[in-house]
């Protein structure tokens, strides 16, 4: 990325990009394939959050020429129609990815839910078999979000190996990935979260310093080390002057003109998380082509 006149890491900007790339890219395998790449998201119920992330995912996959096979099931819909869903899409050749949209409510287990997803299809890389491939360094599909702030720093060339890369919030969806992700890039990995007794102490020891929480406010200008980069995965709903907004975990304010880079809320790791997982369903719709072509 070029540089700039701030020192934000602009998501929104290389999420673009990418989807340029990959809009560009779709359009020669589609007309090698005879089929675009097809998206499935399901998504339970009427969280308004979800069904946002999900619309914005949908006119994601419109804008590069990805193919959306949703699903929008009831609140009350049960785990076995669910999981049948699932199964359909498994096997149906239109489909690369796959992808259930968190959280469900309380009564269908996510958990057995997503060892369902046939995993050469499970773009959000959640299957333990894509966890596992991540924890053995072999190639497979990657989660969005922890590949989303990969991408972002090699793309503004942030150095890590040797570097001291703290990650605060041990979630599967983000904090383990990532720390995973930072570990194969050589930095040294340190994982915080709400048992870590002193976490000021901690992060300011951080050259890289990843926050994964969902508490706004979490991290002040005294809790990073001058110069450090920093990126906030953190999505919260705050009342600010009577205007619902988005804010991180960061005090952005405090915080940008202490660090060297850093990620705004909104505008990103957000918008990478949706590139990516375009970008996981077009490498899935490759491997599957070469697959077929092999055979
Ligand atoms: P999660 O499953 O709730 O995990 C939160 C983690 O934070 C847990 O590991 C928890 O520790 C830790 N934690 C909680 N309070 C803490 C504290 N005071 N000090 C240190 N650690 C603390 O959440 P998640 O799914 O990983 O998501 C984290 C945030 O990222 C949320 O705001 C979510 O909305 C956002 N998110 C953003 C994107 C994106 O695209 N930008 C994607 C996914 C998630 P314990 O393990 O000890 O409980």
């Amino acid at each position: 990325m070029p540089a700039e006149s701030s020192n934000l890491l602009d998501g929104k900007r290389l999420a673009l990009q990418i989807q340029e790339e990959l809009t560009t890219q779709i359009q020669t395998l589609h007309a090698e394939i005879g089929r675009p790449p097809g998206l499935a998201v399901l998504m339970v119920g009427d969280n308004p959050a979800s069904a946002a992330y999900v619309r914005n995912k949908e006119r994601a996959c419109e804008r590069v020429g990805i193919a959306s096979f949703g699903h929008h099931f009831p609140t009350e819909v049960t785990f076995d129609e669910v999981k049948q869903t699932i199964h359909d899409l498994n096997a149906n050749p239109q489909v690369d990815g796959i992808l259930v949209q968190l959280p469900l409510p309380p009564h269908l287990d996510a958990t057995a839910l997503l060892y369902e997803i046939d995993p050469n299809k499970d773009v959000d890389g959640l299957h333990p078999l894509n966890l596992g491939r991540l924890v053995r360094g072999e190639s497979g599909l990657r989660s969005c979000t922890p590949a989303g702030v990969m991408r972002l720093l090699a793309a503004y060339d942030v150095e890590l190996q040797g570097k001291h890369a703290v990650v605060i919030g041990r979630s599967i969806l983000v904090g383990k990935p990532v720390s995973l992700m930072l570990l194969a890039a050589n930095a040294t990995v340190t994982m915080a979260h709400s048992c870590t007794p002193d976490l000021a102490a901690v992060t300011r020891t951080a050259d890289v310093l990843v926050t994964a929480v969902g508490q706004p406010g979490l991290i002040t200008a005294e809790m990073v080390k001058p110069g450090a980069v920093v990126i906030d995965v953190g999505i919260n709903r705050k009342e600010v002057e009577g205007k619902a907004r988005l804010v991180g975990d960061v005090d952005f304010t405090s915080v940008q003109p202490h660090s060297s880079l850093i990620t705004p809320v909104p505008g990103g790791v957000g918008p990478m998380t949706v590139s990516m997982l375009l970008g996981n369903t077009v490498w899935s719709y490759r491997q599957r082509h070469k697959a077929s072509y092999n055979s």
